[in-house]
């Protein structure tokens, strides 16, 4: 789901304290455990500041040459949804990075197999998600 401030939906919905709140986030993967579903917010708008106090955590986790990958805006948003995306799988932050650049040099390959399959341009499901019982993944 696309917001105007992660962290701001967090805080009004209750997922955040105000002490929490932290600028420039620019994906958050939460789940419902009554519905055993997961929903990814993404800002609606992606600055700077957001991308570049994301480097050097990626660079502490993988190295700078991933890192270094993540200024080019299309990767950075590539690498950010496939990320949240392993949050889903269980991963932690750091094999979620792992698992986000490994499909990001799978990608070309990937399009090719789901073209000749026919599986791409499934529409994903946007979940209507109960909130009232939640736990937060960062
Ligand atoms: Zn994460």
């Amino acid at each position: 789901m696309i917001v105007d401030d992660v962290e701001k939906w967090c805080l009004d919905h209750g997922i955040i304290k105000e002490l929490e709140y932290r600028p420039f986030r620019v994906a958050k993967c939460l789940y419902s455990s009554s519905e055993n579903k997961y929903l990814i917010l993404m800002a609606q708008l992606i600055t700077a500041d957001m991308m570049t106090s994301t480097n050097p955590v990626v660079a502490m986790r993988l190295g700078t040459e991933y890192a270094d990958k993540l200024y080019d805006p299309n990767l950075f948003i590539r690498h950010t949804v496939l990320h949240e995306i392993g949050h889903t799988k269980g991963l932690s932050e750091e094999d979620s990075d792992s698992f986000a650049f490994n499909e990001m040099s799978n990608y070309g390959e990937t399009q090719q197999q789901a073209e000749a399959d026919g599986s791409l341009g499934v529409e994903l499901e946007c979940p209507q998600l109960n909130l009232s019982v939640r736990r937060t993944e960062i």
